[in-house]
C-alpha cells in the first residue's frame, strides 16, 4: 500500500503578490505541514524563478507568455514543469497533484482558475474576493455540489469564519464587518478631489497589493467584502453591516439570534488568516507579535461616511440589486483603479466611472456564467470608453 502524503500540497495562484509571498513565509516556517505544488505569476518572472528554486514545486505558470522562455531557461537544471498563458492557469488548476488552492490572484482574472479548482473538488483558501463578487451564486453552488470547503483568507471573513466554528446549528442574525476607514478616514470631498496615487497607496494598518490598497482608500474594498460575506455565509444583503474601527484589532463579528456577539481579534497581520486557512481545521503555533490590550486600550467605532465615500453606497446598491450588478461594479472598479494608478483619472472620478457603468450595462437578474463574463466585458469596455482608453 502506498503511503498517503502527510503534508498538505498547496497550489498558490498569485504567488508573487502580497498574499502569495506572505503565504510562502507561512509555508517556509512550517516545512512539516505544507509543501508547494504549483506557483503562478503574471509578469514577475524574476520572483517566480526565485520562489521556484527555493520551494521546488511540481509546476509553475507565468501568465504573460512572452516570459516563458526566460522562466524555462532559468529552471532548466530542475525538473519543475513550466507553463505559460491564461489557459495554462486553468489547466494547472485542473491538476490532480495538489490538495488546496490558495486563490491569491488579484481581480476578475482569479475567477476561472478558482472555479476550475472548485469543479475539481479541491479545497480553496480564498483571498481573491472578486471571485465571489462577480459570480458568488455560481461559485458557492458549485462548492456545495462538490463538497468543497472555501476557507476565507480575507481577514474580516476569516474572523467571521472563526466565530462560526461550533455554531453550525445556530442561525446568524447579522455579521458586522469592521473597516479601518483607510488613509482618508474623516476627510471630505474637497480633500479627496486632489488625492494622488502615492498617498492613496499608504494604508495606515495593512501592507497590501496596489489594487486592494486603492479599494481600501475609497471604501470600495468594504463594499466588495459585504458582497463576499453575503455569498460565503449564505446571508441576505440586510444581514451584512459595516462599522468603522480604525485600530483594526477586531477583525469582524457575528451576532447570533440571542443577541450575543462573537468577535475575533488580533494585531493586523495577514499572515494569521493565511495560516489559519492553510492549516484549517488546526491552529498552528507561531511567533507572530501578540496583541496586548494594555498597549491597545482604545478600541473605537463609528458609522461609515457613505456620503463622502460613495463607492461604498454603490457597492451596497449592487449588493441589494443582485444579478449581474456586483459583476458590473467590479469590472468598472477594476478599470477605474487601473486608470487612477496610472494618474489617468482623479480619486473621485473612480466613483463616477463605476456609477455611470452601473447605469449603462443591461441588468440581468439571474445570469449564467457566460452572462457574467459578457457583463464583465461590456462593463470594462464602457468604463474604458468614458476616458478614451
Ligand atoms: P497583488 O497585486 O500583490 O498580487 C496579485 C498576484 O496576482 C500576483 O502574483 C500577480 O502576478 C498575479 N496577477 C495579477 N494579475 C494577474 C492576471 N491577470 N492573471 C493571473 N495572475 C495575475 O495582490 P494582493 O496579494 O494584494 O491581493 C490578491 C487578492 O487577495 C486580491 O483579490 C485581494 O483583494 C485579496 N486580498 C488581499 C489582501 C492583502 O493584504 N494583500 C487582504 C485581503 C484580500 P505578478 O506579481 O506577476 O503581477
Ligand atoms: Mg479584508
Amino acid at each position: 500500500m502506498q503511503d498517503l502524503p502527510t503534508k498538505k500540497r498547496i497550489a498558490i495562484f498569485g504567488s508573487t503578490g502580497s498574499i502569495g509571498t506572505q503565504a510562502l513565509d507561512v509555508i517556509r516556517a512550517n516545512p512539516g505541514l505544507f509543501e508547494v505544488e504549483i506557483l503562478t505569476a503574471q509578469t514577475n518572472d524574476e520572483l517566480l524563478i526565485t520562489q521556484a528554486m527555493e520551494f521546488r514545486p511540481n509546476a509553475v505558470v507565468i501568465g504573460d507568455d512572452s516570459r516563458y522562455q526566460k522562466v524555462k531557461d532559468a529552471l532548466s537544471s530542475t525538473d519543475i514543469k513550466v507553463f505559460a498563458g491564461e489557459t495554462a492557469l486553468e489547466e494547472a488548476a485542473d491538476f490532480d497533484t495538489y490538495d488546496m488552492m490558495l486563490a491569491a490572484i488579484v481581480g476578475f482574472a482569479g475567477l476561472k482558475p478558482t472555479l476550475k479548482a472548485v469543479e475539481k473538488g479541491k479545497a480553496i483558501a480564498l483571498a481573491n474576493k472578486e471571485t465571489l463578487v462577480v459570480a458568488g451564486d455560481i461559485v458557492m453552488q458549485k462548492a456545495v455540489e462538490k463538497r468543497v470547503p472555501i476557507i476565507p483568507v480575507d481577514s474580516e471573513h476569516s474572523a467571521i469564519f472563526q466565530c462560526l466554528v461550533g455554531e453550525v446549528r445556530n442561525p446568524i442574525e447579522k455579521v458586522i464587518l469592521t473597516a479601518s476607514g483607510g488613509p482618508f478616514l474623516g476627510k471630505k470631498p474637497n480633500f479627496l478631489v486632489n488625492v494622488k496615487r502615492d498617498h492613496a497607496l499608504q494604508h495606515p494598518n495593512w501592507s497590501m497589493g496596489a489594487k486592494i490598497s486603492i479599494d481600501s482608500a475609497t471604501l470600495m474594498n468594504k463594499g466588495l467584502e459585504m458582497i463576499e460575506a453575503r455569498w460565503l455565509f449564505n446571508l441576505q444583503p440586510n444581514q451584512v453591516e459595516v462599522v468603522i474601527h480604525p485600530q483594526s484589532i477586531i477583525h469582524s463579528m457575528v451576532q447570533f439570534e440571542d443577541g450575543s456577539i462573537k468577535a475575533q481579534m488580533g494585531l493586523p497581520d495577514m499572515k494569521l488568516p493565511i495560516q489559519y486557512a492553510l492549516a484549517f481545521p488546526g491552529r498552528v503555533k507561531n511567533d507572530f507579535p501578540r496583541l496586548n490590550f494594555r498597549k491597545n486600550p482604545n478600541l473605537t467605532f463609528e458609522e461609515p461616511d457613505v456620503k463622502t465615500f460613495r463607492n461604498l453606497s454603490l457597492a451596497i446598491e449592487a449588493l441589494n440589486t443582485g444579478g449581474n450588478m456586483p459583476c458590473v461594479l467590479n469590472a468598472a472598479n477594476e478599470i477605474a483603479v487601473w486608470a487612477f494608478l496610472r494618474n489617468r483619472i482623479g480619486f473621485l472620478d473612480m466613483t463616477a466611472m463605476v456609477e455611470k457603468t452601473m447605469q449603462h450595462v443591461a441588468f440581468i437578474q439571474k445570469p449564467t456564467l457566460q452572462e457574467y463574463f459578457d457583463s464583465d466585458g461590456e462593463a470594462r469596455n464602457f468604463a474604458a470608453s468614458l476616458i478614451n482608453l
